[in-house]
Protein backbone atom coordinates (compact mmCIF):
# COMPACT_ATOMS: atom_id res chain seq x y z
CA UNK A 1 0.00 0.00 0.00
CA UNK A 2 1.59 3.52 -0.95
CA UNK A 3 -0.07 6.68 0.00
CA UNK A 4 0.28 9.28 -2.66
CA UNK A 5 0.35 12.83 -2.35
CA UNK A 6 2.97 13.16 -4.99
CA UNK A 7 5.25 16.18 -5.94
CA UNK A 8 4.76 14.58 -9.89
CA UNK A 9 4.09 18.01 -12.09
CA UNK A 10 2.95 17.27 -15.76
CA UNK A 11 1.16 19.16 -18.40
CA UNK A 12 -2.28 17.37 -17.90
CA UNK A 13 -5.19 19.68 -18.91
CA UNK A 14 -8.06 19.26 -16.42
CA UNK A 15 -11.29 20.56 -17.10
CA UNK A 16 -12.99 22.72 -13.45
CA UNK A 17 -14.65 20.19 -11.32
CA UNK A 18 -18.58 20.13 -11.18
CA UNK A 19 -19.05 24.03 -9.33
CA UNK A 20 -21.68 22.64 -6.54
CA UNK A 21 -22.04 19.11 -4.52
CA UNK A 22 -24.55 16.60 -6.30
CA UNK A 23 -25.42 15.15 -3.12
CA UNK A 24 -29.17 15.07 -3.93
CA UNK A 25 -31.57 12.48 -1.92
CA UNK A 26 -34.59 14.02 -3.83
CA UNK A 27 -32.67 13.03 -7.20
CA UNK A 28 -33.71 9.11 -5.47
CA UNK A 29 -36.79 9.91 -4.98
CA UNK A 30 -37.63 11.45 -8.38
CA UNK A 31 -35.35 8.26 -9.82
CA UNK A 32 -37.35 5.71 -7.94
CA UNK A 33 -40.80 7.30 -8.78
CA UNK A 34 -40.11 7.04 -12.47
CA UNK A 35 -38.63 3.17 -11.83
CA UNK A 36 -42.06 2.73 -9.99
CA UNK A 37 -44.24 4.39 -13.17
CA UNK A 38 -42.50 2.02 -15.83
CA UNK A 39 -42.66 -1.38 -13.96
CA UNK A 40 -46.35 -0.55 -13.47
CA UNK A 41 -46.46 -0.20 -16.72
CA UNK A 42 -44.66 -3.62 -17.50
CA UNK A 43 -47.37 -4.99 -15.49
CA UNK A 44 -50.53 -3.28 -16.47
CA UNK A 45 -49.56 -4.57 -20.07
CA UNK A 46 -49.57 -8.37 -18.54
CA UNK A 47 -53.17 -7.89 -17.03
CA UNK A 48 -54.21 -6.19 -19.81
CA UNK A 49 -53.59 -8.97 -22.30
CA UNK A 50 -54.84 -11.16 -19.79
CA UNK A 51 -57.93 -9.25 -19.53
CA UNK A 52 -58.48 -8.87 -23.31
CA UNK A 53 -58.50 -13.07 -23.43
CA UNK A 54 -60.86 -12.89 -20.71
CA UNK A 55 -63.45 -10.49 -22.10
CA UNK A 56 -62.70 -12.98 -25.37
CA UNK A 57 -64.67 -15.24 -23.61
CA UNK A 58 -61.25 -16.86 -23.18
CA UNK A 59 -62.06 -18.84 -20.29
CA UNK A 60 -66.06 -19.67 -21.18
CA UNK A 61 -65.24 -22.42 -23.25
CA UNK A 62 -63.34 -24.36 -20.92
CA UNK A 63 -65.30 -28.03 -20.83
CA UNK A 64 -63.19 -30.66 -21.63
CA UNK A 65 -59.35 -31.07 -21.77
CA UNK A 66 -59.05 -29.80 -25.50
CA UNK A 67 -61.18 -26.48 -25.02
CA UNK A 68 -58.74 -26.20 -21.88
CA UNK A 69 -55.62 -27.14 -23.64
CA UNK A 70 -56.28 -24.51 -26.17
CA UNK A 71 -57.12 -21.57 -23.06
CA UNK A 72 -53.95 -22.13 -21.90
CA UNK A 73 -51.98 -22.21 -25.61
CA UNK A 74 -53.98 -19.04 -26.09
CA UNK A 75 -53.11 -17.21 -23.02
CA UNK A 76 -49.52 -18.25 -22.28
CA UNK A 77 -48.99 -17.01 -26.14
CA UNK A 78 -50.24 -13.94 -25.31
CA UNK A 79 -48.34 -13.10 -21.62
CA UNK A 80 -45.06 -15.14 -23.13
CA UNK A 81 -44.88 -12.40 -26.33
CA UNK A 82 -45.78 -9.36 -23.95
CA UNK A 83 -42.98 -10.61 -21.98
CA UNK A 84 -40.79 -10.88 -24.90
CA UNK A 85 -41.15 -7.24 -26.26
CA UNK A 86 -40.21 -6.02 -22.17
CA UNK A 87 -37.56 -8.56 -22.25
CA UNK A 88 -36.16 -7.56 -25.86
CA UNK A 89 -36.14 -3.66 -24.75
CA UNK A 90 -34.67 -4.24 -21.33
CA UNK A 91 -31.36 -5.58 -23.34
CA UNK A 92 -31.92 -2.85 -26.42
CA UNK A 93 -30.15 -0.48 -23.94
CA UNK A 94 -32.71 2.47 -24.83
CA UNK A 95 -31.61 5.42 -23.05
CA UNK A 96 -34.48 6.26 -21.13
CA UNK A 97 -34.60 2.88 -19.38
CA UNK A 98 -30.90 2.83 -19.16
CA UNK A 99 -30.59 6.11 -17.22
CA UNK A 100 -33.39 4.96 -14.52
CA UNK A 101 -32.09 1.26 -14.11
CA UNK A 102 -28.39 1.41 -15.64
CA UNK A 103 -27.39 -1.41 -17.66
CA UNK A 104 -25.89 -4.20 -14.79
CA UNK A 105 -29.40 -4.17 -13.51
CA UNK A 106 -31.21 -4.13 -17.28
CA UNK A 107 -29.04 -6.57 -18.02
CA UNK A 108 -29.96 -9.14 -15.32
CA UNK A 109 -33.54 -8.88 -15.44
CA UNK A 110 -33.19 -9.08 -19.12
CA UNK A 111 -31.36 -12.52 -18.00
CA UNK A 112 -33.66 -13.40 -15.71
CA UNK A 113 -36.94 -13.29 -17.67
CA UNK A 114 -35.24 -15.49 -20.39
CA UNK A 115 -36.14 -19.11 -18.90
CA UNK A 116 -39.67 -18.33 -17.86
CA UNK A 117 -40.61 -16.75 -21.35
CA UNK A 118 -39.21 -20.19 -23.24
CA UNK A 119 -41.28 -22.26 -20.06
CA UNK A 120 -44.57 -20.14 -21.46
CA UNK A 121 -43.55 -20.29 -25.03
CA UNK A 122 -43.23 -24.25 -24.76
CA UNK A 123 -46.29 -24.77 -22.93
CA UNK A 124 -48.37 -22.83 -25.74
CA UNK A 125 -46.55 -25.01 -28.81
CA UNK A 126 -47.40 -28.06 -26.70
CA UNK A 127 -50.81 -27.07 -25.41
CA UNK A 128 -51.24 -26.24 -29.13
CA UNK A 129 -50.58 -29.32 -30.68
CA UNK A 130 -52.15 -31.36 -28.12
CA UNK A 131 -55.37 -29.75 -28.44
CA UNK A 132 -55.34 -30.13 -32.07
CA UNK A 133 -54.71 -33.11 -31.96
CA UNK A 134 -57.46 -34.38 -29.90
CA UNK A 135 -59.96 -31.97 -32.41
CA UNK A 136 -58.76 -33.90 -35.12
CA UNK A 137 -58.42 -37.66 -33.30
CA UNK A 138 -54.77 -37.79 -34.46
CA UNK A 139 -51.71 -38.63 -32.70
CA UNK A 140 -49.23 -35.49 -31.53
CA UNK A 141 -46.71 -36.39 -33.55
CA UNK A 142 -48.86 -36.60 -36.83
CA UNK A 143 -50.58 -33.53 -36.20
CA UNK A 144 -47.43 -31.54 -35.43
CA UNK A 145 -46.37 -32.78 -38.90
CA UNK A 146 -49.20 -31.71 -40.40
CA UNK A 147 -49.69 -28.59 -38.70
CA UNK A 148 -46.02 -27.39 -40.03
CA UNK A 149 -46.02 -28.43 -43.40
CA UNK A 150 -49.77 -27.05 -44.18
CA UNK A 151 -49.63 -23.84 -42.65
CA UNK A 152 -46.72 -22.09 -43.44
CA UNK A 153 -46.89 -19.54 -40.51
CA UNK A 154 -46.35 -22.54 -38.14
CA UNK A 155 -43.05 -23.69 -39.80
CA UNK A 156 -41.41 -20.27 -39.26
CA UNK A 157 -43.14 -19.87 -35.43
CA UNK A 158 -41.33 -23.49 -34.68
CA UNK A 159 -38.25 -22.33 -36.60
CA UNK A 160 -38.53 -19.17 -33.61
CA UNK A 161 -38.93 -21.80 -31.01
CA UNK A 162 -36.03 -23.99 -31.97
CA UNK A 163 -34.68 -20.09 -32.17
CA UNK A 164 -35.38 -19.28 -28.74
CA UNK A 165 -34.33 -22.19 -27.03
CA UNK A 166 -30.58 -22.10 -28.50
CA UNK A 167 -30.81 -18.47 -27.28
CA UNK A 168 -31.99 -19.80 -23.14
CA UNK A 169 -29.18 -22.78 -23.70
CA UNK A 170 -26.04 -20.44 -25.41
CA UNK A 171 -27.48 -17.91 -22.26
CA UNK A 172 -26.52 -20.24 -19.22
CA UNK A 173 -23.56 -19.64 -17.42
CA UNK A 174 -22.03 -22.67 -17.93
CA UNK A 175 -21.99 -22.45 -22.11
CA UNK A 176 -21.39 -18.50 -22.09
CA UNK A 177 -18.65 -18.73 -20.48
CA UNK A 178 -17.22 -21.53 -23.49
CA UNK A 179 -18.37 -19.08 -25.85
CA UNK A 180 -16.75 -16.21 -27.77
CA UNK A 181 -18.24 -12.79 -27.16
CA UNK A 182 -19.09 -12.67 -31.07
CA UNK A 183 -20.76 -16.24 -30.92
CA UNK A 184 -22.99 -14.99 -28.22
CA UNK A 185 -23.74 -11.60 -29.54
CA UNK A 186 -24.72 -13.49 -33.12
CA UNK A 187 -27.39 -15.83 -31.62
CA UNK A 188 -28.54 -12.58 -29.69
CA UNK A 189 -29.06 -11.09 -33.30
CA UNK A 190 -30.98 -14.26 -34.12
CA UNK A 191 -33.25 -13.73 -30.85
CA UNK A 192 -34.58 -10.67 -32.47
CA UNK A 193 -35.00 -13.05 -35.79
CA UNK A 194 -37.71 -15.41 -33.47
CA UNK A 195 -39.45 -12.44 -33.11
CA UNK A 196 -39.76 -11.48 -36.47
CA UNK A 197 -40.70 -14.78 -37.59
CA UNK A 198 -43.39 -15.51 -34.87
CA UNK A 199 -45.48 -12.39 -35.58
CA UNK A 200 -47.17 -13.83 -38.82
CA UNK A 201 -48.66 -17.43 -36.84
CA UNK A 202 -49.84 -14.66 -33.87
CA UNK A 203 -52.17 -12.51 -36.88
CA UNK A 204 -53.18 -15.39 -38.90
CA UNK A 205 -54.15 -18.72 -36.61
CA UNK A 206 -54.33 -16.67 -33.46
CA UNK A 207 -57.63 -16.20 -32.35
CA UNK A 208 -57.22 -13.50 -29.68
CA UNK A 209 -56.08 -10.71 -32.39
CA UNK A 210 -57.14 -10.95 -35.79
CA UNK A 211 -60.51 -9.02 -36.40
CA UNK A 212 -60.23 -7.62 -32.72
CA UNK A 213 -59.81 -4.12 -32.39
CA UNK A 214 -58.75 -3.59 -29.17
CA UNK A 215 -56.23 -6.43 -29.20
CA UNK A 216 -54.66 -5.03 -33.11
CA UNK A 217 -54.37 -1.59 -31.49
CA UNK A 218 -52.59 -2.93 -28.41
CA UNK A 219 -50.41 -5.57 -30.31
CA UNK A 220 -49.37 -2.76 -33.16
CA UNK A 221 -48.82 0.01 -30.54
CA UNK A 222 -46.44 -2.36 -28.75
CA UNK A 223 -44.45 -3.94 -31.35
CA UNK A 224 -44.14 -0.37 -33.00
CA UNK A 225 -43.10 1.16 -29.63
CA UNK A 226 -40.12 -1.97 -29.39
CA UNK A 227 -39.47 -1.76 -32.86
CA UNK A 228 -39.02 1.99 -33.01
CA UNK A 229 -36.77 2.55 -30.07
CA UNK A 230 -34.49 -0.11 -31.69
CA UNK A 231 -34.23 1.80 -34.19
CA UNK A 232 -33.87 4.95 -33.31
CA UNK A 233 -31.67 4.86 -30.41
CA UNK A 234 -29.57 1.89 -31.72
CA UNK A 235 -29.23 1.98 -35.63
CA UNK A 236 -30.10 5.78 -36.54
CA UNK A 237 -29.39 8.02 -33.91
CA UNK A 238 -25.71 6.66 -33.76
CA UNK A 239 -24.65 7.04 -37.51
CA UNK A 240 -27.25 10.15 -37.87
CA UNK A 241 -25.15 12.35 -35.00
CA UNK A 242 -21.90 10.67 -35.20
CA UNK A 243 -22.08 11.93 -39.12
CA UNK A 244 -23.37 15.26 -38.01
CA UNK A 245 -20.24 15.77 -36.22
CA UNK A 246 -17.74 14.25 -38.47
CA UNK A 247 -16.57 11.97 -35.38
CA UNK A 248 -12.78 11.03 -36.02
CA UNK A 249 -9.58 9.83 -33.96
CA UNK A 250 -7.77 12.57 -33.32
CA UNK A 251 -5.02 11.36 -31.19
CA UNK A 252 -3.75 8.33 -29.62
CA UNK A 253 -1.50 7.80 -26.73
CA UNK A 254 0.02 4.89 -25.42
CA UNK A 255 -0.33 4.70 -21.40
CA UNK A 256 0.97 1.56 -20.54
CA UNK A 257 2.64 -1.34 -22.37
CA UNK A 258 -0.89 -2.57 -22.95
CA UNK A 259 -3.24 0.23 -23.38
CA UNK A 260 -3.70 3.13 -25.22
CA UNK A 261 -5.70 6.16 -25.30
CA UNK A 262 -8.17 7.02 -28.28
CA UNK A 263 -9.49 10.97 -28.59
CA UNK A 264 -12.83 11.11 -30.56
CA UNK A 265 -12.85 14.89 -31.82
CA UNK A 266 -16.04 16.53 -33.92
CA UNK A 267 -18.17 19.29 -33.71
CA UNK A 268 -20.11 20.27 -30.78
CA UNK A 269 -19.17 17.09 -28.72
CA UNK A 270 -20.73 18.60 -25.19
CA UNK A 271 -24.36 17.83 -27.23
CA UNK A 272 -23.67 14.61 -26.16
CA UNK A 273 -24.09 15.31 -22.61
CA UNK A 274 -21.60 13.03 -21.28
CA UNK A 275 -20.92 12.84 -17.87
CA UNK A 276 -17.98 11.54 -16.19
CA UNK A 277 -18.44 7.64 -15.54
CA UNK A 278 -20.19 6.73 -18.43
CA UNK A 279 -19.78 4.66 -21.56
CA UNK A 280 -20.31 4.62 -25.13
CA UNK A 281 -20.67 1.48 -27.61
CA UNK A 282 -18.09 2.91 -30.02
CA UNK A 283 -17.53 1.52 -33.78
CA UNK A 284 -14.29 2.12 -35.13
CA UNK A 285 -15.34 2.59 -38.87
CA UNK A 286 -12.43 0.71 -40.44
CA UNK A 287 -12.42 -2.08 -43.37
CA UNK A 288 -11.94 -4.94 -41.26
CA UNK A 289 -13.93 -3.45 -38.09
CA UNK A 290 -17.07 -1.20 -39.12
CA UNK A 291 -19.49 -3.80 -37.99
CA UNK A 292 -18.13 -5.05 -34.59
CA UNK A 293 -19.21 -2.31 -31.83
CA UNK A 294 -17.51 -2.48 -28.29
CA UNK A 295 -18.06 -0.43 -25.30
CA UNK A 296 -15.63 1.63 -23.70
CA UNK A 297 -15.84 4.63 -20.49
CA UNK A 298 -14.30 7.81 -21.04
CA UNK A 299 -11.51 8.21 -19.48
CA UNK A 300 -11.44 12.11 -18.93
CA UNK A 301 -13.79 14.64 -18.04
CA UNK A 302 -15.99 15.25 -21.34
CA UNK A 303 -15.05 18.64 -23.21
CA UNK A 304 -17.08 20.81 -25.94
CA UNK A 305 -14.10 19.88 -28.55
CA UNK A 306 -13.53 15.66 -27.44
CA UNK A 307 -14.24 12.79 -25.46
CA UNK A 308 -11.55 10.21 -24.70
CA UNK A 309 -11.14 6.43 -24.20
CA UNK A 310 -8.67 4.35 -22.89
CA UNK A 311 -8.27 0.96 -24.45
CA UNK A 312 -6.84 -1.93 -22.79
CA UNK A 313 -5.55 -4.86 -24.97
CA UNK A 314 -7.68 -7.20 -23.83
CA UNK A 315 -8.69 -9.53 -26.96
CA UNK A 316 -8.77 -9.57 -30.55
CA UNK A 317 -10.25 -6.29 -31.35
CA UNK A 318 -8.47 -4.47 -28.30
CA UNK A 319 -5.32 -5.67 -29.89
CA UNK A 320 -5.80 -4.18 -32.97
CA UNK A 321 -7.46 -1.04 -31.42
CA UNK A 322 -3.40 -0.66 -29.81
CA UNK A 323 -2.22 0.45 -33.51
CA UNK A 324 -5.95 2.50 -34.54
CA UNK A 325 -5.04 5.44 -37.06
CA UNK A 326 -5.80 9.17 -36.04
CA UNK A 327 -8.19 10.11 -38.87
CA UNK A 328 -10.37 7.00 -38.13
CA UNK A 329 -13.87 8.15 -38.53
CA UNK A 330 -15.75 6.79 -35.39
CA UNK A 331 -19.41 5.99 -34.92
CA UNK A 332 -20.36 6.43 -31.06
CA UNK A 333 -23.87 5.26 -29.56
CA UNK A 334 -24.84 7.06 -26.37
CA UNK A 335 -23.78 7.70 -23.96
CA UNK A 336 -24.79 4.86 -21.27
CA UNK A 337 -24.43 4.08 -17.79
CA UNK A 338 -25.17 5.57 -14.42
CA UNK A 339 -22.21 4.92 -12.51
CA UNK A 340 -22.49 9.16 -12.22
CA UNK A 341 -22.07 12.10 -9.98
CA UNK A 342 -25.54 11.69 -10.11
CA UNK A 343 -26.10 8.89 -7.76
CA UNK A 344 -23.99 10.32 -5.42
CA UNK A 345 -25.79 11.15 -1.75
CA UNK A 346 -22.83 11.55 0.52
CA UNK A 347 -19.96 14.28 0.68
CA UNK A 348 -17.32 11.64 1.33
CA UNK A 349 -16.43 9.60 -1.90
CA UNK A 350 -14.32 6.50 -2.55
CA UNK A 351 -13.32 5.73 -6.38
CA UNK A 352 -11.87 2.35 -6.44
CA UNK A 353 -10.71 0.81 -9.96
CA UNK A 354 -8.83 -2.30 -11.02
CA UNK A 355 -6.89 -2.80 -14.02
CA UNK A 356 -8.37 -0.87 -17.14
CA UNK A 357 -11.45 -0.50 -14.29
CA UNK A 358 -9.19 2.60 -14.39
CA UNK A 359 -11.12 4.93 -17.10
CA UNK A 360 -13.96 5.79 -15.44
CA UNK A 361 -12.55 6.19 -12.31
CA UNK A 362 -10.09 8.81 -13.76
CA UNK A 363 -13.10 10.68 -15.42
CA UNK A 364 -14.83 10.78 -12.39
CA UNK A 365 -11.54 11.72 -10.13
CA UNK A 366 -11.01 14.90 -12.64
CA UNK A 367 -14.97 16.26 -12.29
CA UNK A 368 -16.32 15.19 -9.21
CA UNK A 369 -17.36 17.75 -7.14
CA UNK A 370 -15.38 17.91 -3.64
CA UNK A 371 -13.27 19.63 -1.38
CA UNK A 372 -9.20 18.39 -0.63
CA UNK A 373 -9.52 15.55 1.60
CA UNK A 374 -12.86 14.04 0.91
CA UNK A 375 -12.55 11.79 -2.40
CA UNK A 376 -10.01 8.67 -1.55
CA UNK A 377 -9.03 7.20 -4.42
CA UNK A 378 -8.10 3.10 -4.56
CA UNK A 379 -6.55 1.74 -7.64
CA UNK A 380 -5.20 -2.20 -7.69
CA UNK A 381 -2.97 -3.23 -9.96
CA UNK A 382 -0.62 -5.65 -11.03
CA UNK A 383 2.32 -3.51 -11.78
CA UNK A 384 2.68 0.11 -10.76
CA UNK A 385 5.08 1.10 -12.93
CA UNK A 386 2.66 0.14 -16.30
CA UNK A 387 -0.44 0.59 -14.82
CA UNK A 388 -2.60 3.02 -17.55
CA UNK A 389 -3.44 6.04 -15.93
CA UNK A 390 -1.64 5.53 -12.82
CA UNK A 391 0.13 9.06 -13.36
CA UNK A 392 -2.93 10.78 -14.35
CA UNK A 393 -4.15 10.13 -11.28
CA UNK A 394 -1.40 11.05 -9.23
CA UNK A 395 -1.89 14.23 -10.85
CA UNK A 396 -5.40 14.51 -10.06
CA UNK A 397 -4.85 13.61 -6.55
CA UNK A 398 -2.16 16.05 -6.44
CA UNK A 399 -3.83 18.83 -7.35
CA UNK A 400 -7.33 18.27 -5.84
CA UNK A 401 -6.01 17.04 -2.24
CA UNK A 402 -7.46 13.37 -2.90
CA UNK A 403 -5.66 10.33 -1.19
CA UNK A 404 -4.83 7.58 -3.79
CA UNK A 405 -3.53 4.18 -3.10
CA UNK A 406 -2.06 2.45 -5.31
CA UNK A 407 -1.92 -1.51 -4.45
CA UNK A 408 -0.06 -3.47 -6.59
CA UNK A 409 1.91 -6.93 -6.84
CA UNK A 410 -0.22 -10.34 -7.07
CA UNK A 411 -3.14 -10.83 -4.85
CA UNK A 412 -2.01 -12.32 -1.40
CA UNK A 413 -4.80 -15.53 -1.88
CA UNK A 414 -7.65 -16.14 -4.36
CA UNK A 415 -10.72 -14.75 -2.02
CA UNK A 416 -8.95 -11.67 -1.66
CA UNK A 417 -8.14 -8.66 -3.77
CA UNK A 418 -5.32 -6.92 -1.55
CA UNK A 419 -1.88 -7.47 -2.59
CA UNK A 420 0.80 -9.09 0.17
CA UNK A 421 0.77 -5.96 2.65
CA UNK A 422 2.25 -5.23 6.18
CA UNK A 423 -1.05 -6.16 7.32
CA UNK A 424 -1.49 -9.55 5.94
CA UNK A 425 -3.62 -11.23 8.62
CA UNK A 426 -5.94 -9.03 8.64
CA UNK A 427 -9.50 -9.77 6.42
CA UNK A 428 -10.03 -7.31 3.13
CA UNK A 429 -12.40 -5.99 5.05
CA UNK A 430 -10.29 -4.65 8.31
CA UNK A 431 -7.72 -3.53 5.37
CA UNK A 432 -10.22 -1.22 3.64
CA UNK A 433 -11.02 0.59 6.86
CA UNK A 434 -7.47 1.31 7.69
CA UNK A 435 -6.94 2.71 4.20
CA UNK A 436 -10.63 4.70 4.48
CA UNK A 437 -11.55 4.56 7.70
CA UNK A 438 -14.86 6.64 7.01
CA UNK A 439 -16.08 4.06 4.07
CA UNK A 440 -19.35 3.29 5.44
CA UNK A 441 -19.93 6.58 5.72
CA UNK A 442 -19.12 7.35 1.99
CA UNK A 443 -20.33 6.73 -1.87
CA UNK A 444 -18.29 4.01 -3.42
CA UNK A 445 -17.69 4.07 -7.07
CA UNK A 446 -15.94 0.60 -8.18
CA UNK A 447 -15.01 -0.38 -11.25
CA UNK A 448 -13.01 -3.87 -12.78
CA UNK A 449 -13.47 -7.25 -13.04
CA UNK A 450 -16.79 -9.44 -12.72
CA UNK A 451 -14.59 -11.15 -9.83
CA UNK A 452 -12.89 -7.91 -8.17
CA UNK A 453 -15.78 -5.88 -8.12
CA UNK A 454 -17.94 -8.65 -6.22
CA UNK A 455 -15.15 -9.15 -3.69
CA UNK A 456 -14.89 -5.32 -3.40
CA UNK A 457 -18.73 -5.29 -2.92
CA UNK A 458 -18.47 -8.53 0.13
CA UNK A 459 -15.58 -6.08 1.67
CA UNK A 460 -18.17 -3.25 1.43
CA UNK A 461 -21.10 -4.79 3.31
CA UNK A 462 -18.68 -5.98 5.63
CA UNK A 463 -17.47 -2.76 7.10
CA UNK A 464 -21.64 -1.31 6.43
CA UNK A 465 -21.50 0.37 3.69
CA UNK A 466 -25.43 0.42 2.56
CA UNK A 467 -26.27 -0.75 -0.88
CA UNK A 468 -27.48 2.41 -2.30
CA UNK A 469 -24.27 4.25 -1.24
CA UNK A 470 -22.06 1.32 -3.73
CA UNK A 471 -22.19 2.01 -7.51
CA UNK A 472 -20.51 -0.17 -9.74
CA UNK A 473 -19.65 -1.17 -13.15
CA UNK A 474 -18.99 -4.77 -13.94
CA UNK A 475 -17.08 -4.95 -17.63
CA UNK A 476 -19.11 -7.65 -18.37
CA UNK A 477 -21.49 -8.55 -21.10
C1 LIG B 1 -19.82 -0.91 -19.58
C2 LIG B 1 -18.45 -1.35 -20.05
C3 LIG B 1 -17.42 -0.42 -20.10
C4 LIG B 1 -16.15 -0.83 -20.53
N1 LIG B 1 -15.14 0.10 -20.55
C5 LIG B 1 -13.92 -0.26 -20.95
C6 LIG B 1 -12.84 0.70 -21.01
O1 LIG B 1 -13.00 1.87 -20.68
N2 LIG B 1 -11.64 0.26 -21.43
C7 LIG B 1 -11.43 -1.05 -21.80
O2 LIG B 1 -10.32 -1.38 -22.20
N3 LIG B 1 -12.41 -1.97 -21.75
C8 LIG B 1 -13.65 -1.61 -21.35
N4 LIG B 1 -14.65 -2.55 -21.33
C9 LIG B 1 -14.35 -3.93 -21.74
C10 LIG B 1 -14.27 -3.98 -23.26
O3 LIG B 1 -15.51 -3.64 -23.83
C11 LIG B 1 -13.87 -5.39 -23.73
O4 LIG B 1 -12.63 -5.70 -23.18
C12 LIG B 1 -13.76 -5.42 -25.23
O5 LIG B 1 -15.04 -5.28 -25.80
C13 LIG B 1 -13.13 -6.72 -25.66
O6 LIG B 1 -13.13 -6.83 -27.08
P1 LIG B 1 -12.13 -7.85 -27.82
O7 LIG B 1 -12.65 -8.12 -29.18
O8 LIG B 1 -10.75 -7.32 -27.74
O9 LIG B 1 -12.24 -9.08 -26.89
P2 LIG B 1 -12.56 -10.59 -27.19
O10 LIG B 1 -11.37 -11.22 -27.86
O11 LIG B 1 -13.86 -10.73 -27.94
O12 LIG B 1 -12.72 -11.07 -25.71
C14 LIG B 1 -11.78 -10.71 -24.70
C15 LIG B 1 -12.50 -10.47 -23.40
O13 LIG B 1 -13.35 -9.31 -23.46
C16 LIG B 1 -14.72 -9.65 -23.16
N5 LIG B 1 -15.58 -8.94 -24.13
C17 LIG B 1 -15.59 -9.10 -25.46
N6 LIG B 1 -16.49 -8.28 -26.04
C18 LIG B 1 -17.09 -7.61 -25.03
C19 LIG B 1 -18.12 -6.62 -24.97
N7 LIG B 1 -18.72 -6.13 -26.07
N8 LIG B 1 -18.49 -6.17 -23.77
C20 LIG B 1 -17.88 -6.59 -22.65
N9 LIG B 1 -16.89 -7.51 -22.64
C21 LIG B 1 -16.50 -8.03 -23.81
C22 LIG B 1 -14.81 -11.15 -23.32
O14 LIG B 1 -15.66 -11.70 -22.36
C23 LIG B 1 -13.41 -11.62 -23.02
O15 LIG B 1 -13.23 -11.85 -21.65
C24 LIG B 1 -15.92 -2.17 -20.91
C25 LIG B 1 -16.97 -3.09 -20.87
C26 LIG B 1 -18.21 -2.69 -20.45
C27 LIG B 1 -19.33 -3.69 -20.41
Amino acid sequence: MILVMTDARTALKLVEPKPKRQLNPKTWVKISRRQDLVEAIGWLSILWVTFTFLIDGGANQINNLQTSLSAIERLTALVATDLLLIQILLIARVPWLDQLYGHDRATQTHKKLGKPILYLVLVHFICVIWSFAIADGKNVLDEFLVLVTTIPDLITASIALALMIILVVTSLRIVRNKLQYEAWYLVHLFGYGAVMLAIPHQITTGTDIAGKPLAESFWIAAYLFVGLNILWFRLLSPIVFSGVKGLKISEVTKESSDSVSITVSGKRMDTFSTNSGQFFIVRFITATHWWRAHPFSISAAPTREAIRFTIGNRGDDTAIFQHIKPGTRVILEGPYGIFTEERRTKSDVVLIAAGIGAPPIRALAEEISANSGEVSIIYRVRDRADAPLADELTEIARRRGFYLHILDGNRRSNKSWFPKTVHQSKSDADELLILVPKVADSDVYVCGPVEFTRSVKTALKTVGTPEHQIHAEEFAW
